[in-house]
């Protein structure tokens, strides 16, 4: 999947403006600090001269140890000018709203490859599934341990919540990759599965969080349309929740839901269910072939929660 323009064109404004307003800062400390600003400009007058040093020396080794000789020199005086006026070397910098990629929305892949940053990753999935919702809120720093009718149901649910951690905090070398969770209504599920998705995004890995209708939904509308089937082998981690509240569909449902996980396996990409449904009906409505590859403990951690509907007392 590909950034749209309007988004392309969003990273370009938010990329210019953090340059915009860091060279504006910039400005402002130099005039406080000319010799800030001799630095600044002899550190990129010593830049350009390797450039053009490089293509006319003999000795490129020679060059590059002069520049950074005098590089660091120029470096080591400008943090000593900053330090003794209480000026955090950040002041200078742009305060980017991804660090990872500058506000490119790409970063260095691990040959050296240009591949999309998980910011962009994630705008792109989001613009593409406008259904995908993600609470900030639903984090394992607000789970409440106090609003369990019972202790039995608070510590099977607590139980439950350090495993999703532990899934989250390790992700992806998560073994087994998957993780369902299954439980009546109101039971937390779908809180855990978003406190996962927070915490593995805040990880800086790419997330996706559709319900199962919502991509059932997807499935259709592509099928009517005869275009090609939703590309959800993008995300590292893809979160579908609600499993069992889609239409089930003849040819349909089944089929598309075990392609997904099919492929995501293979591919050695983790998907996350919760569902409403207990492993036996699971088995009944979707089938062996799809029920007992979900369930499969070499594929996915399984948790159960019980107890009474949280939401109904609230
Ligand atoms: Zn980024």
């Amino acid at each position: 999947m590909k950034p749209s323009p309007q988004l392309m064109e969003e990273y370009g404004r938010v990329r210019a403006a953090a340059l915009a307003e860091a060279e504006e800062r910039r400005q402002a400390i130099f005039a406080q600090f000319p010799r800030l600003g001799e630095i600044a400009a002899a550190r990129k007058a010593l830049t350009y001269d390797l450039g053009k040093a490089l293509l006319s020396t003999k000795d490129p080794l020679a060059a590059r140890r002069a520049y950074s000789r005098q590089m660091q020199a120029l470096l080591q005086e400008e943090q000593a000018i900053l330090r003794e006026n209480n000026i955090p070397s950040a002041f200078l910098k742009p305060v980017w709203r991804c660090a990872a990629c500058q506000d490119t929305g790409y970063v260095e892949g691990p040959r050296g490859e240009k591949q999309m940053c998980a910011c962009l990753a994630r705008r792109v999935l989001e613009e593409r599934f406008a259904q995908s919702s993600l609470s900030e809120q639903e984090r394992f720093e607000t789970f409440r341990e106090d609003i369990f009718p019972s202790p039995r149901q608070r510590k099977a649910t607590c139980r439950a919540r350090d495993i999703c951690r532990e899934y989250a905090d390790a992700f992806p070398h998560n073994q087994p990759p998957g993780l369902l969770i299954l439980g009546q209504a109101g039971l937390g599920k779908t809180f855990l599965l978003n406190a996962v998705a927070v915490r593995v995004l805040e990880r800086g890995h790419s997330v996706l969080c559709l319900t199962a209708y919502a991509y059932i939904q997807e499935v259709l509308a592509a099928m009517n349309s005869r275009q090609p089937l939703p590309d959800l082998t993008f995300p590292e981690l893809l979160i579908l929740d609600d499993l069992g509240a889609e239409p089930m569909l003849n040819n349909v449902t089944r089929e598309s839901l075990s392609n997904l996980l099919d492929t995501r396996q293979r591919k050695g990409l983790a998907t996350a269910f919760s569902s409403n449904f207990t492993q036996t009906q699971l088995i009944e409505e979707y089938g062996e072939r799809f029920a007992f590859r979900l369930l499969s403990p070499r594929n996915t951690i399984t948790l159960e929660l019980a107890g009474e509907n949280l939401r109904l007392r609230a």
